[in-house]
């Protein structure tokens, strides 16, 4: 038995057709280390070039390690097929190139990681494709932006600081009347939330945070709903239905679904077209340290959630603190969407703002024991950042008001260590921040 289960504990560590090495019967999923794989004879390489065959060819287009990752992953998801590549930056990037070239647009939320904010106001900027940004409190807004050359839609599920869960049903509805797929960055929530149920096309991970959760590895994945019909409107997608010069004039959107039973031209053009070229694969080791993050990620984030909302119910009653800015809260219609898709809980991420601005931030961040000053968020251990003094010290006043943080905010990722711990560590930072 293998692939169908529908429980997420049992996917994690069952999920795809592994079950043991075919050459070894090792139970573990070995590590692949190898970059090609020899051909049987011309005529089995002629049909896995031709895609007549599915197989291995050479390890930055596919690895039996990374396959096992992929499997579970799109298994996860409830998705078709997923591909892993080096980084969530690459797989942002995949994500949008494999729809979009010069002269083309997309549309994204304005609540983004920074890193993506920069790929797309600068670097894809420069390379001819425009993104417009939308309003995610506005769902309509995201109609509002769309042109005849407009190919996705973008957003985040749960984007820092702010923290509002966004309206995934109600923008990727719009985009479907339009033929818009809307691509999902559902890194800070897996588990929580599975985009796809609600209409997203694609899902996006950057799986350097809680699948991993080790803090050891980068990567990233990208995860085809096989649920968008790429063909309907076809002078929307262009690059899924007018020949392909680089593959023999293969027309993505039209081949693939034959030949494999479900629409996942998206994952087979990135993979075979994006990765041949661009080149930015995961390494067979770093898969093997996402599979061993990913067989623990069901249970890891129920402790975080339930850390967190301890956490945040600590510190809504202290008194150093003005506000915490945590799912849990939200009000309205933040509220609604928030219960409606992080139906598996709300997170551990949180930001609080402390009294008395700047400088207590900082006295804060400077006086914790246990939980790590770092820039990043997912992992096992708990993490604090100060942005108005790091991440965010570009941004004037206005500027940083706009992106939710304030001077005084502190984002903090909580981990799977005991709570008390966690809390006994930012109760007497908080003592100290307001001495
Ligand atoms: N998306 C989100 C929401 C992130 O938080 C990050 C990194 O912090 C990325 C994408 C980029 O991922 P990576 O650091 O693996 O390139």
């Amino acid at each position: 038995m293998s692939g169908d289960y529908v429980n997420p504990e049992t996917i994690a560590l069952h999920g795809g057709t592994y079950r043991a090495d075919p050459a070894t019967n090792a139970v573990a999923v070995p590590i692949y280390q190898t970059t090609s794989y020899q051909f049987n004879d011309t005529e089995h390489a002629a049909n896995l070039f031709s895609l007549q065959e599915l197989g291995n060819i050479y390890t930055r287009i596919m690895n039996p390690t990374n396959d096992v990752l992929e499997q579970r992953m799109a298994n996860l998801e409830g998705g078709a097929v997923a591909l892993s590549l080096a980084s969530g930056q690459a797989a942002s990037t995949f994500a949008i190139q494999n729809l979009a070239q010069s002269g083309d647009n997309i549309v994204s939320s304005t609540d983004l990681y920074g890193g993506t904010w920069n790929l797309f106001a600068n670097t894809l900027s420069m390379m001819g494709i425009e993104v417009r940004f939308a309003d995610p409190t506005d769902p309509e807004s995201f109609r509002r932006a769309i042109d005849d050359k407009t190919r996705a839609f973008y957003a985040e599920t749960l984007p820092n600081p702010k923290l509002n869960v966004f309206p995934i049903k109600e923008v990727a509805d719009i985009g479907r009347e339009y033929g818009i797929p809307l691509i999902m960055d559902n890194t800070a929530c897996p588990i929580l939330c599975r985009p796809l149920e609600h209409g997203a096309a694609i899902v996006l991970y950057s799986t350097t945070k809680y699948i991993g959760g080790h803090g050891t590895s980068i990567g990233g994945l990208l995860v085809d709903g096989g649920n968008f019909d790429w063909t309907a409107i076809p002078e929307r997608q262009p690059l899924m239905n007018t020949p392909d010069p680089s593959y023999h004039g293969a027309v993505w959107g039209t081949l693939v679904p034959e030949a494999l039973g479900a629409p996942i031209a998206y994952a087979i053009r990135a993979r075979v077209v994006l990765l041949r070229d661009l080149g930015s694969c995961m390494s067979p080791f770093n898969a093997f340290m996402f599979i061993q993050g990913l067989e623990t990620l069901p249970l890891r984030m129920r402790q975080h959630c339930s850390n967190a909302q301890r956490v945040a119910e600590y510190l809504n009653r202290h008194p150093a603190v003005e506000k915490v800015i945590y799912p849990g809260f939200a009000e309205g219609e933040f509220k609604r969407r928030a219960e409606t898709y992080l139906s598996g809980g709300m997170g551990a991420l949180m930001g609080i703002e402390i009294k008395g601005g700047m400088e207590a931030g900082k006295k804060f961040i400077n006086a914790l024991k246990m939980l790590y000053h770092v820039a990043n968020i997912g992992d096992a251990r708990s993490l604090a950042i100060h942005p108005a003094s790091t991440t965010h010290s570009q941004l004037a006043g206005d500027e940083l008001a706009a992106t939710g943080v304030t001077e005084s905010y502190v984002r903090l990722s909580i981990g799977i260590e005991h709570p008390d711990d966690i809390i006994a560590d930012i109760s007497q930072a908080l003592d100290q921040a307001g001495s």
